[in-house]
């Protein structure tokens, strides 16, 4: 079984969230199931290229591309359409100079969803037998843009892939409907897409894949994210060392941070992109009045400027002893706050699957959370972490107050700890599942 995975982002070669780990991981464990597994990703200027993934023989292609010299900030849409659609024909170039034919083009989010569409509509021989599976990381980011956008000496060709009168185009609405099989990262979040809970207006486009849609929860790569030696936090821990271990964690992280130092103290943390979806809206209110309570919270976020804003209000000397925020992004502060944390708020308006709570669990930090998508596939409600059902500022604070209550009761904390601790979300049965799906799909 041969697959390439296209993604525009792989960890730790460029990452910006849960999918550059996915791309990161998800191969390495395919390929200990004896699948040839590549990953095609593009050369950005500013990257350091591995030839493959970190321990495994994994393989990465970079192709090249002027678009993929700008950084492109401010997510312009004129860069941005030429620019994945031009990303959509290299793949394919590549994988033919290569000699390369695979089983599986495995197709993660909008920024590959022409993949599918040009493998349909323009087939070429070369690729006869390929399949193709789109894996939706997150919906809302759909990849629209207006088709004159694509006018260009790299791109025109996929002009005459649209139906004539198309102004716009949504490349993970291509994606969608061309690929053989979707997928989508839990279980939960399937189903909200299935029934238009969370389906930002795909839930007839899904519905019309009949049995050719599902949800597999991500997994979490160990080697990374594993405080038993992780060379990034303070002191390495394990499950039977976690009480002195997260003590000097988080004494080191306050330390870092100016909060005031001590390990009686409840610290909570938060790491996300600063975007609407992630529930920051939630907290903001919140946070005053937290001043008045014995807590501690630790906010690490990059993204929309009204949060941003909002957020910087709070770095203050008068905060100081206990609100630390850090804008931008940062994977070794990301590191610490795991580990030296003794919560983990994601309060997050829907969820795909999040990464977050399960990196949390693994470093001995209970999660808070809504109980959205994969949020509710992995967290279970008051023995590993706190789920909410209604995502409200109110809701979150209950359970804030029950993590606080929880917090005095040194025995009963220390069992849910242990308890999430011992959860084991690594990639291997997940792998299994989509190793299961590339039969079926290259069977039909
Ligand atoms: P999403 O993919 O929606 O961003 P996930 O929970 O799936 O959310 O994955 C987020 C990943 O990105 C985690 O590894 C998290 O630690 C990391 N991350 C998010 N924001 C930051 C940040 N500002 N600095 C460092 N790491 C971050």
């Amino acid at each position: 079984m041969k697959v390439v995975h296209v993604a525009f982002e792989c960890a730790p070669i460029y990452k910006t969230g849960g999918l550059g780990d996915v791309v990161g991981s998800l191969p390495k464990e395919l390929h200990k199931l004896d699948v040839a597994t590549t990953v095609v990703m593009p050369g950005y200027k500013w990257i350091k290229r591995l030839p493959k993934l970190p321990d495994s023989q994994v393989e990465v292609f970079y192709v090249e591309s002027k678009y993929f010299d700008v950084y492109n900030k401010r997510h312009d849409p004129r860069i941005s359409a030429p620019k994945y659609a031009h990303f959509a024909f290299l793949v394919l170039e590549e994988l033919k100079r290569r000699q390369i034919t695979p089983d599986i083009i495995h197709c993660h989010d909008w920024h590959t969803g022409l993949i599918p569409l040009i493998l349909k509509k323009h087939p070429d021989a070369f690729f006869e037998k390929t399949k193709t599976i789109i894996t939706i990381h997150n919906i809302s980011y759909q990849g629209k843009f207006l088709v004159t956008y694509l006018d260009t000496p790299e791109t025109r060709q996929i002009l005459s892939l649209f139906d004539g009168h198309q102004k716009r185009v949504s490349y993970l609405k291509e994606g969608i409907r061309y690929a053989d099989y979707v997928t989508t990262v839990s279980p939960n979040h399937a189903r909200e897409i299935r029934t238009g809970k969370v389906s930002f207006g795909f839930k007839t486009l899904i519905r019309g894949k009949r049995g050719r849609f599902i949800g597999i929860l991500n997994g979490l790569d160990y080697t990374v994210w594993n405080p038993r030696h992780d060379r990034l936090i303070t002191q390495n821990f394990t499950r039977n060392s976690v009480w002195s271990g997260k003590i000097e964690n988080k004494r080191r992280l306050q330390h870092e941070l100016g909060l005031e130092e001590s390990a009686d103290i409840p610290l909570f943390g938060f790491i996300a992109r600063l975007s609407s979806q992630k529930g920051i809206d939630l907290l903001l209110p919140l946070l005053d009045a937290a001043a008045k309570k014995r807590l501690q919270v630790v906010i690490l976020g990059k993204g929309e400027r009204v949060y941003e804003k909002e957020l910087k209000k709070y770095q203050t000397a008068e905060h100081r002893t206990w609100i630390a925020v850090k804008i931008g992004f940062d994977e070794k502060l990301a590191h610490r706050i795991y580990a030296g944390s003794d919560f983990f708020l994601i309060p997050s308006h829907y969820e795909p699957c999040g990464l977050t709570q399960m990196i949390a669990m693994a470093y001995g930090s209970l999660p808070i959370a809504s109980a959205v998508g994969g949020l509710k596939d992995s967290i279970a409600e008051g023995k590993t972490g706190y789920i909410f059902e209604k995502v409200t500022s109110e809701e979150l604070l209950e359970k804030i107050h029950l993590a606080l209550h929880l917090w005095e009761d040194k025995a009963a904390y220390r069992q849910m700890v242990e308890r999430a601790m011992r959860k084991d979300f690594s990639w291997k049965r997940s792998a299994r599942k989509y190793l299961r799906l590339y039969r079926r799909v290259t069977q039909t």
